[in-house]
């Protein structure tokens, strides 16, 4: 007898804010997992049994039965990702056999970022934010080496921008912002993100969008504008005078304009989308395997679901592509938030330039994984 259910879907009904939800449990059976990870290809099968014994430990946890570690995606409502679009799976061997795929070479292997336009309420945010996002993206992508360009305003990339009919706000054309990065790109770049706070659209008839890539040319620009939570508001402070025209050309609207204050939640919410979209640029597709900072997302809340770290399968793509050890890597994001938790001494920074503190409080959830991760990795 052939057992042909591949995915079992279970149903059941959840109340959420006094309103009733259809939540659905994507749970794929263990032997699926396990060829999703490990491949039926026997050299891809041979390439795992090489990892460490910890590697290997913690890699299967993506076929046990309820791990603690590794959950299955769970679908709360028929906006979220996965019902609205029929993308195909992408196990570890199509990955790996993917001949359009970017890897970083040792001529190519920086991932350069640049910010676009002022970040945060002043010059010291703008600094440390930056600089707290490279130094995520360094210990996400273990190994490789991360570089902060030199922030540029709005009026150097010479893009089209225009109001928002329906939020009153600033917008740039994302596709200027590409075709900008890509005269941009370094010789020595794997690739070049653009990141900017001010909210993007990729053409007229569209309202906004939070980024746009080009995954072969290794080019990609996002906007964290909307990671806000005032962004929505009546009154959110980047809502320019109704009525108000801009023109064509002239840049000095941008001075001064209004960017939000850099807070704990919009560091997190920038860090796992800058990590989302490189990870495209890696050649990784939206992940439907288990709950993974691939999974695709249509909306804030649905992105805000997301965990902050991949998932076994695209553990193991990534680190094919970069030859990282797994626990150094770990190690290496454990540290980051750690040196957020330790309190800035107010004296030594009087003065200093940056005395800014890393708001981490939303990576507490994240330290107590990645101990656990490790946990299971060196036992
Ligand atoms: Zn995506
Ligand atoms: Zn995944």
């Amino acid at each position: 007898m052939v057992i042909c259910i591949l995915i079992l879907i279970r149903w059941c009904l959840i109340t959420l804010n006094g309103v009733a939800n259809k939540m659905q449990v994507i749970r794929h059976n263990e032997d699926v997992l396990r060829t999703a990870l490990i491949s039926k290809d026997r050299k891809l099968a041979k390439l795992f049994e090489q990892g460490t014994l910890g590697e290997k430990r913690l890699l299967s946890e993506a076929f046990r039965l309820n791990s603690d570690l590794f959950k299955p995606v769970i679908i709360h409502s028929d906006s979220d990702w996965i019902p609205s679009h029929s993308e195909p799976t992408q196990d570890f061997q199509q990955f790996y056999e993917d001949p359009c795929r970017c890897t970083p070479s040792s001529k190519r292997s920086i991932i350069y970022v640049q910010p676009i336009g002022s970040f945060g309420d002043s010059k010291v945010s703008t600094e440390d934010y930056i600089g707290w996002l490279k130094d995520y993206c360094e210990s996400f992508y273990y190994g490789l080496r991360v570089r902060i360009l030199e922030p540029v305003p709005v009026k150097d990339t010479e893009c089209v921008f225009r109001v928002n009919a329906c939020t009153q706000n600033l917008q740039i054309h994302a596709g200027r912002l590409l075709s900008y990065l890509k005269k941009k790109k370094p010789s020595d770049a794997f690739c070049i993100v653009g990141i900017t706070m001010i909210d993007l659209y990729p053409r007229e008839s569209w309202n906004f969008v939070f980024g746009l890539a080009s995954l072969t040319e290794g080019v990609g620009v996002f906007s964290f504008a909307r990671y806000d939570s005032h962004f929505y508001s009546e009154n959110y402070r980047g809502k320019l005078d109704k009525g108000k025209s801009v023109i064509r050309g002239n840049y000095s609207v941008f001075n001064g304009y209004y960017t939000p204050p850099i807070t704990g939640m919009i560091l997190q919410r920038s860090c796992k989308t800058l990590t989302h979209e490189i990870g495209h640029i890696f050649g990784l597709h939206h992940c439907r395997w288990l709950q993974c900072v691939m999974q695709g997302s249509n909306h804030l809340e649905e992105s805000d679901r997301r965990p902050l770290d991949l998932c076994p399968i695209c553990l193991r793509k990534l680190q094919s592509a970069v030859g990282f050890n797994i626990a150094e890597r770990y190690k290496a994001l454990l540290h980051w938030i750690d040196e957020g938790n330790i309190e800035t001494n107010q004296e030594i920074c009087d003065g200093a330039v940056r005395c800014s503190q890393k708001p981490v409080e939303e990576f507490q959830e994240h330290r107590s994984w990645l101990l656990k991760c490790l946990a299971l990795l060196q036992t």
